[in-house]
Formats: C-alpha cells, sequence, structure tokens
C-alpha cells in the first residue's frame, strides 16, 4: 500500500517542534507493507489544508495520514478545512461532551469552553477514539483513499495507529522486512572491508545502509522478497562484524552491557572526570539497573580526584589529570571506594579551551578494572565539548563489554 502523510502546523515549518510524526509513522507502518511515499508539511492555514490534501488525492494513495490541528484553540482549524474541502457538516456529539466534561471534572478542572469543539465532529467520518487526550481522531473514505485525521500530540497518534487504525483498517500481522545490526568501536569503512564480500553475495536479494553516528555505526539490511529468510543472512553479517556487533534493532550499548553484567554477576561503579556522569546516566537509562550499577564519583576537580579517589597529589602535580596513570588509579580507586567488581574511569580534554601542544582537545584516557584485567585505552575525538563526551561514553561501554565478553 501506498501512503501519504500530512503533517500541520506552524511550529514544524519555524523549527520549534521537530516532526517526529512521520518517522515514526515511516519505520512503524513498514512491516504491514505500507510505504510512505510522500510528506507535506503545512503551517496552520485553512487554504494550505484543502489545497495540499486536493494535490495528495490527486496522485491516488491508498492511505493518508493527517496530524495537527485538532486541539481547541484558534489555531486548530484541521476540521474545518475538512469540513470545507468535503462540503461536510460538524455535528454536536452530545455523549462525547458528556464524557469530556467527566474527563474534566475527574482532575478537579473546570472544562474550558473551547474544549466543546472537540465535541464537534465531520458527519461522515468514523471515529477513532483517543486514549491519551480530548481530541478524537477521523476517519473518512475521499474516493479510494482511505484518510485519517489524528492529533499532533505524538503520544495521541500513536495509540490510534497502534490501537485503532492498524487493527480496524489495515488488519494485517506485520512483516518484518529489515533489520539493523548496532556495532561500536569501528569505523563504517572498516566495517564494510569486512562484510564487503557478504553484500556481494547476497545482492540480489537484499539492500544495504551503513548508518554512521558518534555512539557508532548501524548497519541495515532490507530484504527484496518475501521469501528470503531475514533472520539467517543477519547471523552471517552479525558473525562477520564481531566483536563491534553488540545487538540489533532498539538494543543499546548500556542494555547490552548490563545483561552481561548479570550473567558475570557483576557490579559496577564510574569515576568520571570529563564525561561528568554521563556513564552512570547511559547505564541507569535501563530500568532494573540497580542490579549491578552501584554509582558514579564525578570526580571533576584534582581535589576531588585526590580526596574520593585516592589518587596522590604528587601524580596530578607532576603529570596533570589527564595522562593514563591518573585514568588506571581512578578506576581502581572508585572500585575500592564502592566494592564494585568493575571500575570505569575518564579524564580527558573536551575543549573547546584547556588542549596544549602534548595534550590536545579531543584527547581522553579511559581506564577499565576489572577481576581479572586493567586497562587504559587513549583515544582523540576532537569533535567538539559535547561529541567528546558522547564518544568517550559509547567507547567506555563498549571496552568494558569487550573486557567481559572475552572472559
Ligand atoms: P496540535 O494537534 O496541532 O494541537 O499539536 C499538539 C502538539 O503536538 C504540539 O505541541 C505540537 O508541537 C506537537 N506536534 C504537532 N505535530 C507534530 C509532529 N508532526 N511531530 C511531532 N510533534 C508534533
Ligand atoms: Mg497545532
Amino acid at each position: 500500500m501506498n501512503a501519504a502523510v500530512l503533517t500541520i502546523g506552524d511550529e514544524l515549518l519555524q523549527g520549534f517542534t521537530i516532526d517526529t510524526n512521520s518517522s515514526w509513522l515511516g519505520t512503524t507502518l513498514l512491516p504491514y507493507n505500507i510505504k510512505i511515499s510522500k510528506k507535506v508539511a503545512i503551517g496552520d492555514n485553512l487554504n494550505d489544508i484543502i489545497s495540499e490534501t486536493q494535490y495528495i488525492l490527486n496522485d491516488k494513495f491508498d492511505l493518508l495520514f493527517v496530524t495537527g490541528g485538532l486541539g481547541p484553540t484558534h489555531d486548530d482549524i484541521t476540521k474545518e478545512a475538512f469540513r470545507q474541502f468535503l462540503d461536510d457538516e460538524l455535528i454536536f456529539d452530545e455523549s462525547y461532551y458528556t464524557q469530556l466534561i467527566h474527563h474534566f471534572e475527574k482532575r478537579s478542572i473546570k472544562m474550558p469552553e473551547s474544549n466543546r469543539s472537540q465535541a464537534m465532529l465531520l458527519k461522515t467520518a468514523d471515529v477513532i477514539p483517543n486514549e491519551n487526550g480530548t481530541a478524537l481522531g477521523m476517519h473518512i473514505l475521499i474516493k479510494d483513499t482511505h484518510t485519517f485525521i489524528m492529533p499532533g500530540v505524538p503520544g495521541e497518534m500513536k495509540s490510534m495507529v497502534k490501537n485503532h487504525i492498524l487493527p480496524k483498517y489495515i488488519k494485517k500481522s506485520p512483516v518484518e522486512n529489515s533489520i539493523t545490526i548496532k556495532t561500536a568501536g569501528i569505523m563504517e569503512s572498516h566495517l564494510a572491508e569486512k562484510v564487503n564480500g557478504l553484500m556481494e553475495n547476497y545482492s540480489h536479494s537484499y539492500r544495504y545502509a551503513f548508518l554512521p553516528h558518534y555512539s557508532g555505526v548501524s548497519f541495515r539490511i532490507n530484504k527484496l522478497n518475501k521469501i528470503d529468510n531475514l533472520q539467517d543472512v543477519k547471523d552471517e553479517f552479525y558473525k562477520a562484524m564481531l566483536p563491534y556487533a553488540y545487538g540489533i534493532n532498539n538494543d543499546t550499548l548500556e542494555k547490552v552491557l548490563g545483561l552481561k553484567l548479570i550473567k558475570n554477576n557483576y557490579t559496577i561503579a564510574t569515576a568520571e572526570s570529563c564525561t561528568g556522569g554521563l556513564i552512570g546516566k547511559r547505564l541507569t537509562d535501563t530500568a532494573g539497573s540497580s542490579e549491578y550499577f552501584l554509582g558514579s564519583v564525578t570526580a571533576y576537580s584534582n581535589q576531588l580526584k585526590s580526596s574520593l579517589l585516592n589518587i596522590p597529589n604528587d601524580i596530578i602535580n607532576t603529570l596533570g589529570a589527564v595522562n593514563e596513570e591518573v585514568a588506571l588509579k581512578m578506576a581502581k580507586g572508585v572500585r575500592a571506594k564502592t566494592g564494585a567488581d568493575i571500575g570505569i574511569s575518564t579524564t580527558g580534554i573536551s575543549g573547546p579551551e584547556g588542549g596544549t601542544k602534548t595534550k590536545p582537545v579531543g584527547l581522553v584516557y579511559i581506564g577499565v578494572v576489572t577481576p581479572e584485567k586493567s586497562m587504559v585505552k587513549k583515544y582523540n575525538f576532537n569533535y567538539g565539548r559535547h561529541i567528546h563526551r558522547e564518544m568517550t561514553t559509547t567507547a567506555a561501554l563498549n571496552i568494558t563489554r569487550l573486557a567481559i565478553e572475552k572472559n
């Protein structure tokens, strides 16, 4: 099936809000064999809504997803635009109005008069319930195009699609046509060298994409015909990408590391200088991380490095805080202080100031100490302060994953 998306809202054009609705629709609908081949963003303008809808319908799409402009305020004009476009009527839905009043009463809020407009519905539309908000969605078959009009709020739109539109109007089971292998610690071109042969072998049935990011390179495999077995091919690619491959699709490095820590019955703690607690943040993004994550010492100052992590003052005075020895002692220090099985440390120069000839901006040392081994890795991530921290955090999590994996 061929689909179009029409997103409505001035804020989308002005850049205050990023249009996540259309990208979510793109990935969510793909397993149902619904391909979005056109997306259009327009402002809160009656004539634009009418004319863009007409353009899209002229192209005879099977499905049209419209989001935005169903709220109760003056700029929410999507319903009125469709009323004019379809020469339809807006009908007051008494029972929904009563529901709305109860909804507000339950929260001890007097319902604003403007919310009455949300009980006005297009006469020719089927209602799509909204479990997360007050604006109802609508389905209208316009010529041969199933048109779904939904609120702009992402959570409301998503539950309408998942709980109502897919089961009621699409009625298909999802089939996974693509899979993403996640890697860390290798650059795109080196990863490509590892799988060039495999890509060649399977080029008749699959398409590939390398998606580089500061936190690692994702490799996407799309199958071209229904019969091929994506899982088997994925396994071959995955094997070829070891030890850099760590998971698939929505797996994160911190989640995968967490599972390995649980399996090994290890606890972990971090001593963070330049990452300022970001490793701890990433580890605690995973629910249940209290099972292995003890905590972080964010030892940004030299004083705290010595008082909390026992780094001798004379080392810092003679060598400075950014070097191999301090990184190692920080990881050992946090291990000793917390009793964790594994200590991770970071010390580096995120910039933009503070670099010297011998210690340039971007330089970072990452220490990892496990019950079996101690190591310090040196990198230069000179891509700006924010990315320096991101890359250092990812590298630290990945080095730790590999250190445990090799046991
Ligand atoms: P609306 O339904 O137009 O009243 O939008 C309600 C909220 O959803 C606003 O905060 C919008 O910024 C947000 N929103 C609207 N359209 C989108 C979109 N395409 N992607 C993400 N958020 C959106
Ligand atoms: Mg709006």
